[in-house]
Formats: C-alpha cells, sequence, structure tokens
C-alpha cells in the first residue's frame, strides 16, 4: 500500500457522499442536444404572422404557386447572401436543414462526381477527413453515405491543416474535409485566416477536393464586443485558383425556429449551376412561402439579424457562464479534473476529463437525473479513442437548471475521477 492510498480513499468518500445527495434529490435535467430554449424561439414567433394572404406576392412570384426558382426566392437569396457575405448568385436557398442540403451534395457527389471530377465518387472509395472531436451528424451522414472517414485534430484555430495536407496529397480517395468553421461543434473553436488560406490553396491528390463548411454557428456570437471573425471560403477558394472548391452550408435552426426555418448554401456560380441542374431534377423548387416569410420577419426585425443575434446572446451568454463559474467553483481552476472550453459563440461546450472517464461521468449524471450528450459522440462510431470527451449543451434549459445540472456534473466528474484513482493505485 502507498502512502497516498487513504488520502485517496478519503477523497473518494468524500466525492461519494456528495454524489449521493445530488441524486437523492431526484433531478430531471437535460444537457444533452444543442436545442434553442423557448425563449430563443419566442423571439421568432413574429414568423407566424408576418405573411397575410393579401401579401402572397415577392419578387414578381405568386408564392402559392410553382415556379422556376429552384436555387430559392430571390430576394431570400440576396439575404443569406449578405449573412454568407458572398453574391446572390453564389447561394441557393433551400428547405428546412443545412443537413439535408449537406447530404444531398455529398449525394450527387457520390452519384455525379462534383465540377472537374473524372468520375462518381461512388466507384473511387472516397475518403473524407472530418474533425475530432466533432459533430455526430457529420459522422453519421459520412458513414449512412458510405465514405470511409479520416479523423484529424480540431485546434485552438481551427483544424489540424498539416495533417490534412498529408492525407490529401497522399491519396486521390480523399475527396474533401467536412467540418464547422466558426464556433465549431462541440469545441467552439473559429479557424484562422491563415489556416483558412492554406486549406483553399491545399495541394490535393485529389483534382476535386472538397471543402464542406458547415458555417452553422457563424454569426452565433456570445457578446457584442469579444467575437471570433468567420472566414470566406467562397472567395479565398477563388483567389487561390480553385474556385469550385468550397460548399459553404448554414440555416436559420439557430436563428429562427430550429429544423422548421430554412438552410442554405454558398458557392462558386458553376456550382450553383450544377447543384441547381440535380435539385430541378427531384423537386419544382423549394418552399417560397417559407422564404418570403423569413426575408420579411428578418428585414422587419428592428435592428434586423444583427439584433435578433444580440437577443439570442443575451439568453445564451448566461448559460455559458454558469457552465464556466459552476466548473470552477467546484472542479477549481487545475487541470486536476477536467479542463474545458471557453467559447466566444457557438451552442456547445466541450469538456475532457483528466482521466479517460468520460463515459463514466455520463453514467453517473444519467443516474442523478441529469442527461448529457452521450459519451463517445464526439468521435466516429462513437468511439472516442482518450475516452475523455464530454459535450455539454448549455443552451435549451433555463440558467437554474443550468446551475443545478452543472453542480452535478462536477460532483459526477469528482467521484468517476476518485473511483479511476482508487482503483488504479489499488
Ligand atoms: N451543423 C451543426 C454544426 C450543428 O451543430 C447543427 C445543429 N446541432 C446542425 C448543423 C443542424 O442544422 P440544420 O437544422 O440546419 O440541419
Amino acid at each position: 500500500m502507498t502512502t497516498d492510498t487513504p488520502r485517496l480513499s478519503d477523497a473518494l468518500g468524500v466525492a461519494q457522499a456528495a454524489y449521493d445527495s445530488y441524486r437523492a434529490r431526484g433531478l430531471k435535467l437535460n444537457m444533452q442536444r444543442g436545442q434553442p430554449s423557448d425563449a430563443d424561439f419566442d423571439l421568432s414567433n413574429g414568423l407566424l404572422t408576418v405573411l397575410s394572404a393579401e401579401e402572397m406576392k415577392m419578387d414578381g412570384l405568386d408564392l402559392r404557386n410553382y415556379s422556376t426558382t429552384v436555387a430559392g426566392l430571390p430576394s431570400a437569396r440576396a439575404l443569406f447572401a449578405q449573412y454568407l457575405d458572398v453574391k446572390a448568385e453564389n447561394v441557393v436557398v433551400w428547405n428546412n436543414a443545412s443537413l439535408e442540403l449537406q447530404g444531398m451534395v455529398l449525394t450527387f457527389a457520390l452519384l455525379h462526381g462534383v465540377r472537374g471530377s473524372e468520375g462518381p465518387w461512388i466507384t473511387q472509395a472516397p475518403k473524407i477527413i472530418v474533425t475530432v472531436p466533432g459533430y455526430d451528424r457529420h459522422f453519421l451522414l459520412l458513414e449512412t453515405l458510405g465514405f470511409t472517414l479520416l479523423t484529424v485534430a480540431m485546434q485552438p484555430d481551427g483544424p489540424d491543416v498539416e495533417a490534412i495536407e498529408r492525407l490529401a496529397a497522399a491519396d486521390p480517395s480523399v475527396k474533401g474535409v467536412l467540418f464547422v468553421p466558426t464556433y465549431s461543434n462541440p469545441g467552439g473553436e473559429t479557424i484562422s485566416l491563415e489556416k483558412a488560406r492554406r486549406l483553399a490553396g491545399l495541394k490535393a491528390a485529389a483534382p476535386d477536393f472538397t471543402i464542406l463548411a458547415d458555417d452553422a454557428y457563424r454569426v452565433h456570437h456570445l457578446s457584442t464586443e469579444d467575437r471570433d471573425e468567420p472566414v470566406n471560403f467562397v472567395v479565398l477558394c477563388r483567389d487561390a485558383g480553385y474556385p469550385d472548391r468550397a460548399f459553404v452550408f448554414a440555416s436559420t435552426s439557430k436563428i429562427t425556429f430550429a429544423g422548421a426555418g430554412l438552410g442554405f448554401v454558398a458557392s462558386s456560380e458553376d456550382n450553383v449551376k450544377w447543384l441547381s441542374k440535380y435539385l430541378n431534377a427531384q423537386s419544382i423548387g423549394p418552399n417560397k412561402l417559407e422564404q418570403a416569410r423569413h426575408v420579411r420577419f428578418l428585414s422587419e426585425y428592428p435592428g434586423g439579424l444583427e439584433a435578433l443575434m444580440d437577443a439570442h446572446a443575451a439568453l445564451i451568454a448566461p448559460k455559458f457562464r454558469a457552465v464556466d463559474e459552476t466548473l470552477r467553483a467546484n472542479l477549481g481552476d487545475g487541470s486536476e479534473y477536467a479542463t474545458w472550453a471557453s467559447p466566444r459563440g457557438g451552442y456547445f461546450i466541450s469538456l475532457d476529463t483528466a482521466e479517460p472517464v468520460a463515459a463514466r461521468v455520463v453514467q453517473l449524471a444519467n443516474e442523478a437525473g441529469v442527461s448529457l450528450t452521450p459519451a463517445g459522440a464526439t468521435y466516429p462510431g462513437g468511439q472516442d479513442p482518450t475516452g475523455r470527451n464530454i459535450r455539454l449543451a448549455p443552451t435549451r434549459p433555463p440558467v437554474e437548471e443550468v446551475f443545478t445540472a452543472m453542480e452535478v456534473v462536477a460532483a459526477c466528474i469528482r467521484l468517476a475521477t476518485e473511483e479511476y484513482r482508487v482503483g488504479r493505485q489499488g
């Protein structure tokens, strides 16, 4: 027995007692999915009444009828072009979800290839690079479509570009990279301009290497002063001599209504034609009524989109602070138990436990009535090789619940860590 053992088991006893007292409270709290709160949704309830029967026209089109605007209502394309810092001709506004558009672009690439492809991707055993920790639905989408996933680390200034350069240079079946460029899910990292330039000009073995940038959190800052600067992949790729390389996706899911707003994508004008051709084969066009009411609502919102996002930030920032303060108060500033990110925007906080106990923390939290994103979800196949990463999603519950839930999470981290350390000593 080492001299440390009694001290460690004392710490375990204390951690167990603290955890048991939380567990006895019979809590039922959810910190699992990155969803807006009802207060966030309420900001956009005006969407439901912004159009009346007398206002069924926009851009000279009857919104109730079919039209040939497969790339979206001109006013909607103009609005979201501004959002993505491109021209209206560079944008397709589609239906309710950016993930659907990502799936469509990937499916069309598999079946037909993209511009510059030697053939359909599906015949080339295609591989896509993803960043880890990352977004479980990216992995699910790519795995479901049959891609092989290659992982690179997400670093504080964006993806590990050196690793991407190595993978892409070595193998023509590496067809691209899918990641979140601004306030990433789950770590909140934003790619630096320098790294974005390197990706835009990257020398790949595949002539059709594609950057799939899921810019879901491009304007989702937590404060008015301290903000990350989003990059513009469409322009950077054009300037680097690869005008068709980037597709940049986004949606209003975290602006107006989640899954009940608009998804859109920006790329070169040629890629917009490429995508429109295939979209046109499977739909006469997107839902123009939804597009028109978003145009009307967002342009009539006092202060515009910027003010709406500030109103979201006022609701969400205190929840991020609650996570940080509670972890700090209960686990200390050092890395004895865990380290976690303090992002300046987005929807998530990524936490790494000091010991490989993420799965045990999530299990303990569930048993104490706090539901967390399953451990491993931030890695392909649900397998986190580090065993340490936990995604915290504080946006949906009211702020008081975030405080309580994080006290429980901190108690779970302490207990799981002490269990592990005692087990390791014993
Ligand atoms: N991309 C990222 C990075 C996300 O975090 C989310 C929502 N959790 C989505 C896409 C989903 O967006 P949509 O509703 O537009 O499909």
